[in-house]
């Protein structure tokens, strides 16, 4: 089994464009949206969720205020800021670090566990697919990558998938360190712009640093050739295949907008050049 990771420096590029595309032309796998923040693979995917789970991040502070005899100390000591002047604790400051619990005289102070998001695991007519919601103003996304890809893994295994396709995060922090872990593949999705060109150079070094091998796909190529020759002779440099240059065309929103993967709405062009892309990484592979 194969996990391929598509991942871009930033959002916008066309990363769920092409995943949406690739999982409509591989056979046989399972399917994770990464980008737990702001999933929307679903909308082209179109999943009939099957189970809902609760994800636990971690802990949080609550105050039994029977007990509580107003000393202070858990204030004193919240380096988080998470109380206020009357010794209430801000739920959404809290980091969940126990302090105040250890400081506080009368056992007043209890951590429980803290639901910082949904994971699902649902059925669409291309095969399995997993992804989850963060709450709002809620940390830990890394965690619940973690999570949602350890879940696809098992469903993979379980039903003997060829392949695991993975919508990354955009960026490059926690979360995109959650989804690097253990690829077999990952394909680079840039434009030619200043900033897509400053962003794939941070993925590479990621890239390098995990030893994961990598392609590049040039996402509007042809609105700027001169930016796009930059990209290649970047990837050359680093010993990365450019395996597709998809140019600029409408059909791409169109397909969006009527919530179907590119390559099932047209056969164009661009649909005919991202089967290309296909066949480079499952040859390749
Ligand atoms: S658990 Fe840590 S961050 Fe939360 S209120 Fe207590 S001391 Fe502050
Ligand atoms: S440390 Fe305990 S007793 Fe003191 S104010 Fe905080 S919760 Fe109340």
């Amino acid at each position: 089994m194969k996990q391929i990771l598509i991942i871009s420096g930033k959002g916008g590029t066309g990363k769920t464009m092409l995943t949406a595309s690739l999982a409509s032309l591989a056979k046989n796998k399972v399917m994770v949206d990464c980008d737990v923040d702001a999933a929307d693979l679903y909308i082209l995917l179109k999943p009939k969720i099957i189970e809902r789970f609760d994800f636990i991040g971690g802990k949080k502070a609550t105050k039994d205020e029977k007990k509580c005899v107003k000393c202070g100390k858990c204030k004193q000591f919240c380096r988080f800021n998470s109380f206020d002047d009357n010794l209430r604790i801000d739920s959404t400051a809290c980091e969940g670090c126990g302090f105040c619990k250890i400081v506080c005289p009368v056992d007043a102070i209890k951590m429980v566990d803290n639901i910082s998001g949904q994971y699902f695991v649902s059925d669409t007519k291309y095969g399995d697919f997993v992804h989850a919601k963060l709450g709002i103003a809620e940390e830990n996304s890394g965690k619940l990558v973690a999570k949602i890809r350890d879940v696809a893994k098992k469903i993979a295994i379980e039903k003997n998938a060829d392949y695991i396709i993975i919508d990354g995060t955009p960026g490059i922090g926690c979360p995109v360190m959650a989804s690097l872990a253990g690829i077999d593949l990952a394909v680079i999705i840039t434009e030619p712009t200043v900033s897509g060109i400053h962003d794939m150079q941070r993925v590479i070094e990621l890239i390098k640093h995990f030893k994961i091998t990598a392609k590049v796909v040039i996402n509007k190529f042809d609105l700027n050739l001169e930016n796009c020759e930059k990209i290649k002779l970047l990837c050359s440099e680093n010993n990365i295949e450019t395996i597709g240059l998809i140019p600029f065309d409408s059909i791409v929103s169109k397909s969006i907008v009527n919530c179907m993967p590119l390559v099932e709405y047209s056969d164009g062009k661009i649909s005919q050049e991202i089967k290309n892309i296909w066949n480079k990484i499952n040859c390749k592979n």
